[in-house]
């Protein structure tokens, strides 16, 4: 069985560096201007160009992101941007408007071309016509069924094909949808989006041959309806009807999200696949390692169109009622393991969320696949030592009882939500 490659997000260095660490054969990642994350993007050309030698240096592949369908006003920077880009030698340029594709061709042709999910490539006819203009590969639409990227593999066996497995999705098909620009003049095709469809909504209704009343439709008394609201993609756990498609590579989204999500998410993808190679049937357990990272909920999208009598009932529905924010998680993220001194046993913490002495704290690292817990037992902050301590202070030192690396990942569980969660 052919494994594809596992492609990450990186929205900075070092989330490039844990997704490559954590398992990623490939990380996407583009300057703000081209690409389709103009916020929460840290990635200039000189960080693009530290990129490609980390890469390099790891062995990985590194992909620009210039899939941007941009106005005229950005036209006349272009080449120049494109031609710094192309001297970095990425692997390839990740692309969406015909225009930019059509300059790239002519001005870099040695630097392979993937079709963007934005050109919403949804059959094997389109699949063709890309081939015709030169690109190595397409990433498939969100919207296609394992059984047609079966289909389209087969009928363009020659064509590389790439498919989003995990990942915030769009209520509309990717790069059709104006709700943001339509309520905040943010683009969501300039990679602007505020995510609209997340919000809620007040919406009323009325019956001239009733009352004629308006009466409001609520799904959350305080706040309204989550009209619009996806639950995030997760397919994990299809992996082996994914893989047996022929895909080339599988395909995380989330270059806004943190450094546990890029570490946690890899890893469970890696470790997915690596068990498909050794001919291991699927690990449920990794689906419980992905509920410690905040989501939206998870359903698998239209990738089970067909496959409904395998999929969980809860999982078939795609709505999120209950949240727009990504507030479900077993687990609160504390932060990566900046050193661990082996004699005090102390590890240092950015910590990203409250801690106190009597949590339970699950490490997770890059090597090891089962994870470590212990509880917080003694906490030092500015050399003091506390009972609590707060998201956002800063490192601290915790003590635990066991050797751990730097990198690893700490995690404090909610046992509540352990126990109600699956
Ligand atoms: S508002 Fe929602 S559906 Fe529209 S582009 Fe943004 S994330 Fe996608």
């Amino acid at each position: 069985m052919k494994i594809p490659e596992l492609l990450l997000p990186a929205g900075n260095l070092e989330k490039l560096r844990l997704a490559y660490l954590y398992g990623a054969d490939a990380a996407y990642c583009g300057v703000p201007r081209y690409s389709l994350r103009a916020r929460e993007n840290e990635f200039t050309l000189e960080k693009l160009k530290e990129g490609v030698e980390l890469a390099r240096k790891m062995e990985k592949k590194i992909y620009f992101t210039v899939n941007a369908i941009p106005r005229n006003s950005k036209l006349g920077s272009f080449p120049k941007y494109l031609d710094e880009m192309a001297s970095l030698k990425p692997d390839a340029f990740i692309m969406a408007d015909h225009g930019l594709i059509d300059i790239t061709r002519e001005r870099h042709p040695e630097i392979p071309i993937h079709i963007s999910v934005q050109t919403n490539t949804m059959n094997y006819a389109s699949v063709k016509f890309w081939q015709k203009v030169g690109a190595t590969r397409v990433i498939l639409s969100r919207e296609v069924s394992i059984a047609e990227v079966a289909e389209i593999k087969q009928k363009v066996p020659n064509m590389e094909l790439e498919v989003f497995v995990h990942g915030a999705i769009c209520i509309a098909h990717s790069g059709r949808c104006f709700m943001s620009n339509y309520f905040k003049q943010r683009d969501a095709n300039q990679g602007s989006c505020n995510n609209a469809c997340r919000d809620f909504y007040h919406i009323q209704v009325k019956n001239p041959r009733q009352h004629n009343e308006w009466m409001e439709i609520i799904e959350d008394p305080e706040e309204g309806t989550y009209l619009m609201n996806s639950k995030d993609l997760r397919a994990i756990e299809y992996l082996d009807e994914i893989v047996k498609t022929g895909v080339d590579s599988i395909k995380v989204e989330g270059r806004t999200k943190g450094e546990y999500y890029v570490a946690m998410v890899a890893r469970a993808y890696r470790y997915a696949l690596n068990d498909l190679a050794l001919g291991k049937s699927f690990d449920k357990n990794l689906l419980n390692d992905l509920d410690k990272v905040a989501s939206r909920k998870y359903f698998s999208g239209f990738l089970t169109r067909g496959l409904e009598h395998k999929v969980l009932q809860e999982e078939q529905n795609f709505q999120n009622y209950e949240e727009g924010t990504s507030g479900f998680s077993t687990h609160r993220n504390l932060g990566r393991v900046l050193d661990f001194d082996p004699s005090s046993h102390l590890a240092s913490i950015d910590i990203k969320n409250k801690v106190s002495q009597g949590d339970t704290i699950e490490v997770f690292d890059y090597l090891e696949r089962s994870s470590k817990t212990f509880e917080v037992t003694e906490l030092y902050w500015k050399g003091e030592k506390r009972e609590t301590l707060s998201g956002g202070v800063g490192t601290v030192q915790i003590y635990v009882p066991f050797e751990i690396k730097k990198d690893s990942f700490m995690s404090v569980q909610n046992k509540n939500l352990i126990a109600s969660y699956r």
